[in-house]
């Protein structure tokens, strides 16, 4: 009777891969989003995890700690006083961590834009962003939208290619999708 590891070579069970790949595909089929809003898009954000929209489906399994998550869904209007606080929570973050800005408020200062003395105008002068999701508010349709981005760009990683908090810092250029 043969082993088991002969027969799992007879059928076909040897798969032959990259490594980056291998790792890849188990980083973005198990994401870990911070549950955390700051105005009316959370509540979009909310219904995303419902079972109508099912975002578990995707892998995202929302956590209520920034250190035991990796990606940080900005939902809302970063004001001056919250900067602060979306920074330190970006540092909290397990490494390799991606930023999805939702809606208009985080992407620019939405409707606050031009008078919004107390918006920040763009989550993006806090942090790095890797995918922008638009919208005031956007359907939860929108943000699996950028979950799935997000899912492509990491499927194209590296993990020995410098992060990007390390070009920041290093001052060169962010490569922002
Ligand atoms: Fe509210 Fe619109 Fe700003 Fe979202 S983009 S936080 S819905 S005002």
């Amino acid at each position: 009777m043969k082993g088991l590891l002969d027969q799992r070579f007879e059928q076909g069970g040897v798969i032959v891969t990259r490594l980056d790949d291998l790792l890849n595909w188990a980083r973005l089929s198990s994401m870990f989003p911070m549950t955390f809003g700051i105005a009316c898009c959370a509540i979009e954000f909310m219904s995303t995890g419902t079972t109508v929209y099912d975002m578990d489906r995707f892998g995202m399994a929302p956590r209520s700690s920034p250190r035991q998550a990796d990606v940080m869904i900005v939902a809302g209007t970063v004001t001056f006083k919250m900067a602060d606080r979306i920074k330190r929570l970006y540092e909290q973050m397990a490494e390799p961590r991606y930023v999805i800005s939702m809606g208009s408020c985080s992407n620019c200062g939405g409707p606050y834009w031009q008078h919004g003395y107390h918006v920040v105008k763009g989550v993006d002068r806090i942090v790095p962003v890797d995918v922008y999701v638009p919208g005031c508010p956007p359907r939860p349709e929108a943000l699996i939208g950028g979950f799935l981005k997000l899912q492509e760009k990491i499927r194209n990683e590296s993990l020995m290619a410098p992060t990007a908090i390390e070009k920041l810092m290093e001052n060169q250029p962010v490569a922002i999708t």
